[in-house]
């Protein structure tokens, strides 16, 4: 079974109903990612412009909570979009090894 919706991370169509939330709210589950995610009026996503200037003003390291006045999204939609940004960030995380300056034996 086909479901109209749109993975938030991802983006992926291959959504599975998933029960309902403690609220009633039908849950889903994407196929692809396995993220889990409720059919909100919040989470649908914005449109585009307002989407880039949340994204540029993320490079900006700006507080969350300014984005979100400055962009007119809630707190909880950015606090997911980032979430849902940092999940599809492939986990290879860069790791930039010290050099230590240990003087070693002589
Ligand atoms: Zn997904």
């Amino acid at each position: 079974m086909r479901i109209e919706m749109t993975c938030p991370t991802c983006g992926s169509h291959e959504i599975s109903k998933n029960g309902t939330t403690r609220r009633g709210k039908q849950n889903y589950k994407c196929r692809d990612c396995n993220r889990q995610f409720v059919e909100d009026p919040q989470w649908k996503p914005k449109d585009k412009n307002t989407q880039a200037l949340v994204n540029l003003l993320l490079l900006e390291k700006i507080p969350l909570a300014g984005i979100a006045r400055a962009t007119g999204v809630s707190d909880s939609w950015l606090q997911d979009y980032v979430n849902a940004c940092y999940e599809a960030v492939p986990k290879t995380a860069e790791v930039v090894p010290k050099v230590k300056s240990k003087l070693k034996g002589v």
